[in-house]
């Protein structure tokens, strides 16, 4: 079992010197094997921030991080070293994240030399069939402007698993190729990772893509996560509002079946000095004078969490004289 909890940490100074903001607060989650969770919000929501935090590239400030029991903070350089073989990522832009100047082969002996790896040959070439590069001769010595956006994004993936690992952290990995592209990648994801025995964090603002490849969705907003829930409980019954709008916001294919639509008003608001109270507020349709108070992250039914005062019992909250809950 990874566990990950991660409180009010995040702290980033986005180029204004003295403001400082939460970029991920109160966010606690676990991920266990073979298990493929979803990250979901729009940009700005702290996804990116959690991500680099859980590669232990962001200091955070406060809460721990565990992995196989241990918190970062516990690490020595070995533990590093092996946390560095077992988590790998796989980038947003395959035409950014490979570099220009070497080979599929030299790319994908990088990681093997790092960890002192043998068979190098033979593992690059069971690598490339992994991820569909058939036959290996055909790709080991191109470089990556002779490979297509989907190919580039292939061996992409092909690093991230060469070193056999136990989890993949996947950063909007296919919002850069265009949609036909898109579907082969989604399905050779979910296919490698329920094949390898890895585990996986799937980070994007797509819902559609994340929906695809997830056993289970968090959807964040301004930094916390305001609902997780299986992916099909999620799509069919959300219950945060700011959920419902993004479910509602999926095109439909079918042109005479019409979703009703929750269109958002306004835009996010600024993450600094936030604040008490729901972070969704100034533009949820379903706003109370008690969401001025912030939302606890409570389980609703088994396996969901929300954080909306909507799912309180609020027969057992306090009321004002007018008999609004406060
Ligand atoms: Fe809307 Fe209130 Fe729920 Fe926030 S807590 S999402 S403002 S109903």
């Amino acid at each position: 079992k990874y566990f990950a909890q991660n409180r009010s940490l995040g702290d980033m100074a986005l180029g204004r010197k003295k403001d400082k903001i939460q970029a991920v607060d109160d966010v606690s989650f676990d991920l266990r094997r073979n298990e493929v969770k979803g990250i979901i919000g729009e940009s700005g929501c702290g996804k990116t921030t959690l991500l680099m935090t859980l590669l232990g590239l962001h200091e955070k400030s406060g809460g721990e991080i565990l992995f196989n029991g241990r918190d970062y903070s516990e690490f020595d350089k070995e533990d590093w070293k092996r946390f560095r073989r077992s988590v790998q990522v796989i980038f947003q832009d395959p035409f950014d994240s490979l570099d220009p100047k070497m080979t599929v082969k030299q790319t994908l002996e990088i990681p093997l030399e790092v960890h002192g790896i043998g068979d190098r040959e033979e593992r690059i070439r069971d690598t490339l069939d992994m991820v569909e590069l058939r036959p290996a001769d055909r790709y080991i010595d191109r470089y990556p402007n002779q490979l297509s956006g989907g190919e580039k994004q292939r061996v992409s993936i092909a690093r991230a698993l060469i070193l056999e690992p136990d989890i993949i952290l996947a950063d909007e990995p296919v919002s850069m190729l265009d949609v036909s592209t898109q579907a082969v990648i989604l399905k050779l994801l979910s296919k490698l990772t329920e094949e390898q025995d890895v585990s996986m964090i799937y980070i994007s603002h797509d819902l559609s893509t994340v929906s695809y490849v997830c056993d289970e969705i968090n959807v964040m907003y301004l930094g916390r996560i305001v609902e997780t829930a299986p992916t099909m409980d999620l799509l069919r019954s959300p219950k945060h509002p700011y959920a419902e709008a993004l479910i509602n916001a999926i095109p439909v294919p079918n042109p005479h079946k019409k979703r009703e639509r929750t269109d958002l008003e306004g835009s996010t608001p600024d993450p600094i000095g936030l604040g008490e109270g729901c972070r969704f507020r100034d533009r949820c349709p379903e706003r109370m004078p008690i969401c001025d108070t912030t939302p606890k992250y409570l389980e609703v039914e088994s396996g969901r969490r929300v954080a909306c005062h909507l799912h309180y019992d609020h027969e057992s909250l306090p009321r004002d004289t007018n008999g609004d809950a406060v």
